[in-house]
């Protein structure tokens, strides 16, 4: 029982860890040791332009000092296996299932291309929804004479993909909602959405525990997993931390991220003030990650977004 339940850390390294990353990163860690199951870290280093190893060590090195360890994955200068950037062969694989499947299509938009190789978070929405689909082969010659290069999208059916989220309960959506989306840029780097469905699967997570706002993209995930024949995990959503404008906080503006954190406070009062803002504690008080897990259950952690009071 207790390897069957997998968790994993999918951090990417594009800035330094902020408190919100952290929360979610401790419930994964909660929800993986609740389970007495394993887990896994990978790095999520897609895109070239925006993965700095100096930041993915300091990740890995934040969260050893908050006493959050995995039990296998990358390790600074270690698990290079575990890192997107060396699986190209299985998102190529993944690729050609797709295409043989007659579902992918060339799209010469440039809009929305830069950032599909991330995950979306708030601040960074992409219009999925182009004509692309249907030109026509002179059409494409056409733009090709020029130069162009096309991204790659895959059509999604029309379909209700529906989803059990073990914290905010029976979630649904139709795919055509979002619309095709995009699986690999046109410089050749794989989408988030689609390695990221491949590595789940590939590792045998059972279990992905991560922040709401990509609650959206499970459905793309789900379909995709089970398109390409893998085993769909289970998904925990945690609730936003917002600061007091309600703003979301984002890896790239820098606040509350854990440099500033760490010169204000010991592992045992941060955790502390993590286990009151998300509902754990009834009331602050230092704690180990352990002493955390103890109390520990998706009931009592709060669904609406949190306001950060540190
Ligand atoms: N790599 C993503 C991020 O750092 C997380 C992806 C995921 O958990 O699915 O935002």
């Amino acid at each position: 029982m207790s390897h069957s339940f997998i968790g994993r850390y999918a951090p990417s390294p594009s800035g330094r860890l902020h408190i919100g990353n952290i929360m979610s990163s401790l419930l994964a860690w909660l929800d993986v040791r609740s389970h007495d199951g394993t887990l896994v870290f990978r790095l999520e280093d897609l895109d070239p332009d925006r993965s700095d190893y100096e930041y993915a060590a300091l990740m890995a090195e934040d969260l050893q000092w908050l006493g959050l360890y995995w039990d296998e994955g990358w390790f600074p200068g270690n698990g290079s296996e575990y890192t997107q950037g060396a699986r190209t062969r299985l998102y190529d694989a993944a690729f050609q299932v797709l295409d043989e499947k007659g579902l992918l299509y060339p799209c010469y938009c440039s809009r929305s291309q830069r950032l599909a190789a991330s995950a979306p978070h708030p601040g960074e929405e992409r219009d999925s929804s182009c004509s692309c689909r249907y030109m026509t082969d002179l059409q494409r010659a056409e733009i090709e004479a020029k130069g162009r290069k096309p991204a790659w999208k895959v059509i999604v059916p029309d379909e209700v993909i529906e989803f059990n989220d073990a914290h905010y309960g029976v979630q649904s959506e139709n795919l055509k909602t979002q619309g095709d989306f995009i699986v690999r840029r046109s410089d050749g780097v794989y989408a988030y959405q689609l390695a990221v469905s491949v590595d789940d699967a590939a590792m045998n997570i059972s279990s992905v525990v991560r922040a709401r706002d990509l609650m959206s993209s499970t459905f793309k995930q789900i379909w995709l997993i089970r398109t390409l024949g893998g085993n769909i995990p289970e998904y925990a959503h945690s609730p936003l931390l917002v600061s007091e404008e309600g703003r979301k906080l984002s890896k790239r503006e820098g606040d509350l991220n854990m440099e500033t954190l760490r010169k204000k406070y010991t592992p045992e009062q941060l955790l502390g003030h993590l286990g009151e803002m998300c509902g754990l504690l009834d009331t602050y008080r230092e704690c180990t990650a352990l002493e955390l897990c103890q109390e520990f259950s998706w009931k009592r952690i709060y669904k609406d977004d949190i306001l950060i009071s540190i």
